[in-house]
């Protein structure tokens, strides 16, 4: 198994960055930068950065929703949302956001 993957970004060969120059003098060239593989399946480890893995879902977008498509809402029930001072005497409430564990699925 290699240890590296080449980044998917569609635009990463044309972006003008020093690390990315290749190629002996007169036929240099921009290439794809390599991604250390982490062996898990983050996005780091297909992507050299998060504008590269942005380009890629921009562009790809609708066939990774069909892959895992949502068509209606999920939800986490919870116990009615308490309003609680963050210390004595402060000015301001904190809304508490509690999971119903007796409500999970
Ligand atoms: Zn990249």
């Amino acid at each position: 198994m290699t240890d590296f993957n080449w980044c998917h970004g569609p635009e990463c060969h044309k972006k003008h960055t020093v690390d990315r120059v290749r190629g002996v003098k007169g036929s240099k060239v921009l290439r794809t930068r390599k991604v250390k593989h982490h062996h898990n399946n983050h996005w780091y480890s297909y992507f050299c950065s998060q504008g590269c893995y942005d380009d890629f879902a921009n562009i790809h977008i609708h066939d990774l929703l069909a892959i895992a498509p949502r068509t209606e809402c999920l939800e986490t029930p919870i116990n009615d949302p308490q309003k609680v001072r963050p210390y004595e005497g402060a000015q301001w409430y904190n809304t508490e956001i509690t999971v119903d564990e007796s409500r999970q699925r």
